[in-house]
């Protein structure tokens, strides 16, 4: 069907009642970004909606990049008509040429120009009883199948179906900067998603044990990093070696209590980093209980060593949960290829699960932590990953 502009609709944004414009401004210019070197012509904001229009861009490959940018409640695809309802008539037509509703259908008028001659009701009646009449599709005004929308703007008339659910949330960077702990597993690449759709720009972390272990990991951390990137075009990714800390630390500690000191050890450093980048506080992908190192006890004790806040955005959800998410954003396929994570290197059988302050802060002072948090900040590299786009086509939508 000819699609000439997709209509975008903000839900959150639209409550921020101070802060509104700002908020609105920065969408528009993420959307430009999303778009950007796809054809399109321009993008703008009127009466409440953001308008791109679609110039010489393949619309689906429009909507594929628009339905991850944060702040996005919907996108709708719409052809624009010239505001008489003769030519509302018309372009009705010639849609059902090629378009039928699926079951029953509603329309939704919604007139930003008041001065258009109609009350909704009206056009609504008028655009409901042409489709009726050409395809003898049910009016549910309740709980419809499918609904066509019109939209009176100013000047014109924007005449919409098969709406597409965005991912809803805040623009990226109305929430300043995050610095996500990224492994390779299920966890953290959702809890850096979810960040990201509350405003948070996010940068990156990934610990790794080469040479100890192989590159793998680090490959999964950069591809992981090019599904994150696409809800804000690109991420600093920072690789940090950190085997042989690990050795160090299986030198001089008794082993259940590895895996804390590992962690707490990841925690200094990330905060190292998270200041230089300008973080206003780490992420990580915790879920209480999941293992051994997220029992309550043992996350606070983990959390003490950082020395910046510690956000957990999956601490209250179940794996399940967590592995849907990752599958529905495509990172789930990504986070199950086999690698070798530093977590996997010299990693106990069974690790403390409440570890005793008074003991891990003893085995701590076997160590000499400044130096082993230096030696990792200064061999800390850090790269600039590219947002990774399926096939156009091969991403699910959600008609909403
Ligand atoms: P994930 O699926 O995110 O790896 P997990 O359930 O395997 O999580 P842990 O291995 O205990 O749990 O890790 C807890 C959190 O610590 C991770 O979600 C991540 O934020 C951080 N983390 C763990 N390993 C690394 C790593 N190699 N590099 C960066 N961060 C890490
Ligand atoms: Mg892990």
């Amino acid at each position: 069907m000819r699609i000439e502009v997709i209509v975008l609709h903000y839900s959150e944004i639209a409550l921020k009642l101070g802060h509104r414009a700002m908020f609105v401004a920065r969408l528009v210019d993420n959307v430009r970004l999303a778009v950007a070197g796809l054809g399109t012509a321009r993008v703008h904001h009127t009466s409440g909606r953001v308008i791109v229009e679609l110039g010489d861009s393949d619309p689906a490959a429009v909507l594929q990049r628009l339905a991850v940018v944060p702040g996005i409640a919907n996108c709708l695809p719409s052809r624009r008509v010239a505001a008489n309802l003769e030519a509302l008539d018309a372009a009705v037509d010639e849609a059902l040429e090629e378009w039928s509703p699926k079951g029953s259908f509603a329309v939704s008028v919604r007139r930003a120009d008041k001065s258009f001659a109609g009350s909704s009701p009206d056009i609504g009646a008028r655009v409901g009883a042409r489709i009726v009449a050409r395809t003898g599709a049910r009016v549910d005004l309740k709980n419809p199948d499918c609904t066509v929308h019109v939209l009176v703007v100013f000047g014109e008339i924007l005449l919409g179906f098969d709406r597409v659910g965005g991912c809803g949330g805040l623009p990226v960077s109305t929430a300043g900067r995050l610095l996500l702990l990224l492994s390779g597993g299920i966890d953290s690449p959702v809890a850096g998603l979810r960040m990201q759709r509350r405003g948070a720009r996010i940068e990156a972390l990934h610990f790794h044990s080469v040479p100890y272990l192989s590159a793998a990991s680090q490959d999964k951390a950069r591809q992981l990093a090019g599904v994150i990137a696409r809800g804000q075009q690109n991420v600093r990714l920072w690789m940090v070696p950190f085997g042989d800390a690990q050795a160090q630390i299986v030198a001089a500690v008794p082993r259940p209590l590895r895996v804390v000191l590992y962690r707490r050890m990841m925690m200094r450093i990330a905060s190292r980093i998270g200041y230089k980048c300008g973080a206003g506080a780490l992420v990580t992908g915790e879920s209480l209980g999941q293992v051994a190192s997220q029992t309550l006890s043992n996350m606070t004790l983990i959390e003490r060593a950082a020395t910046m806040s510690v956000l957990r955005p999956l601490v209250g959800m179940d794996k399940l949960e967590i592995s849907r998410y990752a599958d529905r954003e495509g990172c789930y396929e990504i986070s199950i290829l086999p690698d070798q994570d530093c977590c996997t290197l010299f990693v106990p059988r069974h690790p403390a699960t409440a570890a005793e302050e008074e003991r891990v802060l003893e085995a701590e002072a076997l160590l000499d932590v400044t130096a082993i948090v230096k030696a990792c900040r200064e061999s800390a590299s850090v790269e600039t990953i590219e947002a990774v786009w399926p096939a156009v086509g091969a991403q699910r939508v959600a008609l909403v």
